[in-house]
């Protein structure tokens, strides 16, 4: 089977483009009746394949869409609980050569390039850990000349160093071009958490419209990015499709031929989907964009992603509002961005005043704490944990444990104690009061007797002055 390394990534062919048509073409007019008899099937959470997924795709009554919500719903409790984790994204340098239609970034907008120096990364991070960010998602440009690969190693290590008196950086994710062999050995090494990067369209027409005479121009490079990955033993990687860009019923089949690629090579697919919809950004306009989707097709294909692939964490970043937010965590997300800022060097500016230019805009401008008592009102408990990372739970070693249940006992616990962490060190004192009466209700209702010790161990121990207890 074709590994698609540094050298012959131009023979990947596994979106297959005739096949995802043909079976668009083929569930076009799907009766009502088919569509409820695939919702029936969704029940049983055994997952779909690519037909009954466009055939949900083709769910538009009230009642089919409720009926998949629902599903949807059940699969994220049985799965995830009520867990949520939260991440922050850092941009550390927004030289591009590429030309991306629909980015802030692109080369053709004028602004002032830069990158963070190591004492501007160093600020950056202790402003994230004071605002009790545990976990971020680097980000930058693609620029292999002043955003090299040897920068990115340098600020992973700059960001794991940085520790403040009350918080550290545990687990950074790293959102960068596509790249050789070579380069995702180095990310390895360097502690990388999840690689990750969105494929923008898999619908090689578009992919080439959007990206002009550029260096990501390369369809089937940017593609094969996990293939290399994985070859460079960076077996822990998310995906992700920009919503907005072409079909969106092809791009969720083409994500799920994309995910069975990687799991029938590598014996493990993505572990996170991010789903990305298009903002208004520099030198761009919202109307020059065919396929932007509304939010009830949005909140749909976030539900049908849930239910296709039940293992795969789902990541919702701040381009979407407090409101869908809120409720997309219900069918299926698992990961919110908070208190975000996309521009480099963005955390400083927006203690010291309105930012420059940002990749694109945000829409939830809560800060964390906001975030989290507003997680812990509608029953979710807010997690800082990176431990699966830290203990060696990646790739298909994370999905064996996610597939028979048993991440449960480590994750609850988990959520509980970093959420409590996060309470001592930055809670004032009614959102002390309101995390305690949460985690005492939490800890009522964890039906195993030893998981359950853990966790009041685990909070008497913070309590005491024990910090970063993981499991
Ligand atoms: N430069 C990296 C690459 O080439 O893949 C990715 C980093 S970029 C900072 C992160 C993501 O932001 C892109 O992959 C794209 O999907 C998304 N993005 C770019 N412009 C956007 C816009 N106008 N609205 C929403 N998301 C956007």
């Amino acid at each position: 089977m074709a590994k698609y390394g540094d050298d012959n990534y131009m023979e990947a062919t596994y979106i297959d483009h005739q096949l995802i048509e043909s079976i668009l073409e083929k569930t076009k007019n799907v009766t009502d009746e088919a569509i409820d008899a695939v919702i029936e099937k969704a029940k049983f959470k055994n997952g779909l394949d690519l037909e009954e997924i466009a055939t949900l795709l083709q769910a538009h009554t009230p009642g089919q869409i409720k009926k998949i919500y629902d599903i949807a719903a059940a699969i994220k409790q049985s799965i995830y609980g009520n867990r949520v984790v939260l991440f922050a994204p850092l941009y550390v340098s927004n030289y591009c050569v590429n030309n991306c239609v629909y980015c802030g970034y692109k080369r053709e907008n004028q602004f002032g390039r830069r990158k963070l120096t190591e004492a501007e990364i160093r600020e950056e991070v202790r402003i994230l850990e004071r605002m009790g960010h545990k976990r971020l998602a680097l980000e930058a440009g693609e620029d292999p000349v002043n955003c090299t690969i040897d920068y990115i190693v340098d600020t992973l290590r700059v960001i794991y160093d940085e520790a403040s008196e009350k918080s550290n950086i545990r687990r950074v994710n790293v959102n960068i071009a596509s790249t050789t062999i070579e380069n995702y050995k180095k990310l390895k090494a360097a502690d990388i958490g999840t690689y990750i990067l969105f494929q923008e369209t898999y619908h090689k027409p578009t992919y080439l419209e959007m990206h002009p005479k550029s260096l990501k121009g390369n369809y089937e490079y940017h593609l094969t990015a996990f293939d290399r990955a994985q070859q460079g033993g960076v077996d822990d990687v998310g995906a992700g499709v920009l919503f907005g860009l072409y079909d969106h019923r092809f791009e969720v089949l083409a994500l799920m031929l994309h995910n069975q690629h990687l799991e029938d090579n590598y014996g493990v697919g993505f572990h996170t989907i991010s789903v990305p919809r298009i903002k208004k950004a520099e030198g761009m306009e919202l109307d020059q964009f065919d396929y932007t989707i509304d939010d009830e097709t949005f909140k749909k294909i976030v539900a049908i992603l849930r239910i296709a692939v039940p293992f795969t964490g789902i990541i919702l970043s701040t381009r979407e509002s407090q409101e869908m937010r809120k409720e997309l965590i219900h069918y299926g997300v698992s990961q919110l961005s908070a208190g975000s800022c996309t521009g480099v060097g963005g955390y400083k500016e927006s203690e010291e005043g309105p930012q420059e230019v940002a990749q694109f805009k945000v829409s939830d401008e809560r800060s964390p704490m906001e975030v989290i008592s507003g997680l812990i009102e509608d029953g979710f408990i807010p997690s800082y944990c990176t431990s699966c990372y830290r203990m060696g739970r990646t790739g298909d070693r994370f999905m064996k444990l996610a597939k028979t249940g048993q991440i449960q006992h480590v994750c609850q616990p988990n959520a509980l104690m970093t959420l409590k962490e996060y309470a001592l060190d930055f809670g004032d004192e009614a959102f002390n009061k309101q995390v305690d009466a949460f985690i005492d209700k939490e800890i009522e209702r964890v039906k195993d007797e030893n998981t359950k010790a853990t966790v009041i161990k685990g909070i008497e121990d913070l309590n005491s002055g024990k910090r970063d207890i993981f499991l």
